[in-house]
């Protein structure tokens, strides 16, 4: 009997699982998502709506993506020194077990996206699907963050990179206790030295905690530009809160908007 064919997402998935194991870590599959699946769910303010002292222009709006088609897709990057890098420090913490993280984790969640990314942004710990896969932000949550990126124009495999405080599951999904996110903080802090962003988005309150090193809620972070070693810190609730908590959308959605101008400024 002829060897059945697999199919092309899971063909592609295989292939990148192997690079990688690899140490091709620089690459992004793309979860099947519609940008108006996150839209639809949330009806934005009136775009001349001020926020903060801001005024979001109308005429900022850029023509709409390609939505990505529902299979995995990978983006490749050009080799670059920061792409070295990254890789010689996913290498250095691949087999890592500087906290008990690492015991019950089965993939470790390096991070994903662009290596010359302008904009990073920072999560909490991976999920279980996350866990599975190796790859952050890849179910719901993920989902939800891939939508709204697209909903400021931003593309999650060329426009940014993505990443967590902690790079192993937490069991049961718990919050990560302080000695793991000391233990883990060497890792993504040489992460933010390699690609040096112009701008870092924080996602919920551990990031925000941790990065920040503040016990302020999200809702008055939020309201405020931060800095980090230099580099523009901004903060927003995290795509989980806003599934358990549909009263997030509103504010998020206000927070991308200032989010799009303020990075759009650091560009010029
Ligand atoms: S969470 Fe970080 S410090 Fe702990 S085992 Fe995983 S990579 Fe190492």
């Amino acid at each position: 009997m002829g060897r059945r064919m697999k199919s092309l997402p899971a063909a592609a998935l295989e292939f990148f699982s192997q690079r990688k194991e690899l140490g091709e870590n620089d690459f992004f599959l793309s979860p099947a998502f519609s940008r108006s699946s996150f839209l639809s769910t949330f009806q934005p303010p009136s775009p001349d709506k001020p926020v903060g002292k801001r005024l979001i222009p109308s005429q900022t709006a850029r023509p709409p993506q390609k939505i990505a088609a529902p299979a995995a897709l990978a983006t490749a990057q050009p080799v670059s020194e920061k792409r070295e890098a990254l890789k010689q420090l996913f290498f250095g913490f691949r087999e890592c077990r500087r906290c008990a993280l690492g015991a019950t984790r089965i993939k470790l969640v390096f991070g994903s996206g662009n290596a010359q990314a302008q904009i990073m942004i920072i999560g909490e710990a991976p999920g279980a699907d996350e866990d599975q896969q190796g790859l952050p932000f890849v179910g719901k949550a993920g989902q939800l963050l891939t939508a709204m990126l697209a909903s400021i124009n931003l593309d999650r495999g060329t426009d940014v990179f993505i990443t967590n405080v902690v790079k192993c599951r937490p069991p049961q999904n718990r919050n990560p206790e302080t000695s793991e996110i000391v233990a883990c903080s060497e890792c993504l802090t040489k992460q933010i030295e390699i690609i040096r962003p112009k701008i870092i988005v924080l996602l919920g309150r551990i990031a925000a905690g941790t990065i920040l090193n503040s016990t302020e809620s999200i809702s008055k972070l939020r309201t405020r530009e931060h800095e980090y070693k230099g580099i523009p810190v901004m903060v927003t609730y995290h795509p989980a809160a806003l599934l358990r908590n549909p009263d997030y959308k509103k504010p998020t959605w206000e927070d991308l908007q200032k989010f799009r101008i303020i990075f759009d400024e650091l560009k010029e």
